[in-house]
């Protein structure tokens, strides 16, 4: 970790400055409305250029805002800075023009950096491939039962614009950021951050895992008290030890065994505090139970943990740490129980949309009859299969990758019943669920972690979820 000074943001005179934004949509439009509320020349520019796109362009229209549909791709003449939506693509034309003509690029985080009032709230962030919304809720949670102003920003609930320049006063937010909005984020300083995890995903974005991993690891830039890292993965810790930092900011590691000196971790069952203590090489404060996280999956505690260091970092009591843990709800879909049918627990983590989620989620089980498949996203199985193989008593395959993941199983686990639902019609989870409680023995869980993406069959991963859910209501009736 090497030292720098404190980069505070220039407040910009937006009074007739050309601004580009790329992008009509959930972070577009409100960009769009604020600059050109402060003054701002703005024109809008959009691949799209469909009937919900025109109603988008009349809206802001009628504001005195241009907006050019159908052409993301060419720099509007004048330009001197472009904002856009965090997903377009870093190779797009309109980029590269905008960068040979030594513009600045900002994504929403950025925008909403820039914007925040000298007085604003600093921002305690989280990154990871996975458990990312997870971990920042849990961290609102104890930073509310701190008795804090705050609020979880970023990807969920609240909008960063919203949060930086609506009325609502904050001591803190707990911002989750995914690796685009990372990437067109150059200047933010947060006070603390974590990467909880870094597994290949989204390569075919940012180029390569190289890119990607340098995109997460801005999170850690300008740090000033503690850049949070998992000692289970040492490419986090890596992205610690080359990120600049304030004079005096720490790294800290959350581990789910025993903790050393300036970690977090676990022993017998209880949290443990091993950083933010008076002398770190003697002391430790308990800060929970593991059975106050909910639920208590190894993955959500090691995500426990993260929050509880973030929340530490910013000065919370431990005791706060333990109520907060407990009053959080884990969001739908994550790891939650639907119901037991005949002694086999049914549980659905459809956001188990990776490899390395689905992994995390069957290492919480020991015997399981696991439903996968749908879009593999350029993924392979045969890490997750080798790994998962002990604990599979056998696998309902459904959507249109499942072959891959078939070949996998035939490949490490070849003695595990296998059943090959060739079918993606709406009916096509309960045949799932019937194939799977015929399968299943006392005891066992039937576990939706489809590794893949759920489009191939359903409209997202909630209403995968809800299929499941629903069909294993009808198991039980
Ligand atoms: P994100 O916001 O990063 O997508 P979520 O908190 O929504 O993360 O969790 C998504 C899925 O990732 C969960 O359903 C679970 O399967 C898995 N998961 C959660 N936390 C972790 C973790 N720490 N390591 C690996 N997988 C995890």
């Amino acid at each position: 970790m090497g030292s720098r000074k404190v980069t505070s943001s220039e407040p910009l005179d937006w009074q007739g400055k050309h601004v580009t934004v790329a992008g009509l949509g959930v972070s577009g439009i409100p960009a769009a409305k604020v600059l050109h509320a402060r003054g701002a020349n703005v024109t809008v520019v959009n691949d799209g250029d469909d009937a919900r796109a025109r109603e988008q362009a009349a809206e802001l229209e009628a504001l005195g805002i241009t907006v050019r549909l159908g052409d993301g791709a060419t720099l509007p003449e004048g330009t001197e800075l472009v904002v856009t939506a965090p997903g377009w693509k870093p190779d797009k034309p309109l980029f590269t023009a905008a960068r040979e003509a030594g513009l600045e690029i900002w994504g929403d985080v950025e925008l909403a950096w820039r914007l925040r009032g000298p007085d604003a709230a600093p921002w305690l962030a989280i990154t990871g491939t996975n458990g990312k919304t997870t971990t920042t809720q849990m961290l609102a949670s104890i930073l509310k039962a701190a008795g804090l102003r705050t609020a979880a920003v970023g990807n969920i609930g609240v909008s960063l614009l919203d949060a930086v320049l609506g009325d609502e006063q904050y001591d803190v937010l707990a911002v989750e950021l995914s690796s685009y909005q990372l990437h067109w984020a150059p200047s933010l300083r947060a006070h603390s951050a974590a990467v909880l995890n870094l597994a290949p995903d989204h390569l075919d974005w940012h180029g390569s895992m190289e890119a990607y991993a340098a995109d997460k690891g801005r999170v850690y830039e300008g740090n000033r008290v503690a850049c949070v890292y998992n000692v289970a993965d040492k490419a986090t810790e890596d992205l610690v030890r080359e990120a600049d930092v304030e004079e005096g900011c720490r790294a800290v590691g959350f581990t789910l065994g025993t903790p050393g000196p300036s970690q977090l971790g676990v022993v017998e069952g209880i949290l443990v505090d091993r950083a933010f203590v008076e002398d770190r090489h003697k002391n430790a404060q308990e800060l929970g139970e593991i059975s106050d996280v909910n639920p208590p999956a190894p993955h959500n505690i090691a995500n426990a943990l993260a929050a509880a260091a973030l929340a530490r970092a910013f000065g919370v009591p431990a005791r706060a740490v333990r109520d907060g843990l407990r009053d959080f709800t884990p969001d739908a879909h994550r790891i939650a129980h639907v119901a037991d049918v005949d002694a086999v627990a049914y549980v659905d983590d459809s956001k188990a949309t990776n490899t390395h989620a689905a992994e995390a989620s069957l290492a919480a089980y020991e015997s399981i009859v696991w439903i996968a498949g749908g879009l593999a996203k350029g993924a392979t199985f045969d890490e997750l299969v080798a790994k998962s193989a002990k604990r599979l008593r056998g696998v309902v395959l459904i959507g249109q990758d499942r072959a891959l993941i078939r070949e996998a199983l035939a490949r490490h686990a070849p003695e595990v019943p296998v059943v090959d639902l060739d079918r993606t019609d709406t009916g096509a989870m309960l045949a799932a669920v019937q194939e799977a409680s015929r399968l299943a023995v006392a005891g066992d869980t039937v576990l939706l972690a489809p590794a893949c993406a759920s489009m191939d069959m359903f409209a997202n991963y909630n209403k995968r979820g809800d299929a499941f859910a629903e069909a294993v209501r009808e198991l039980g009736s």
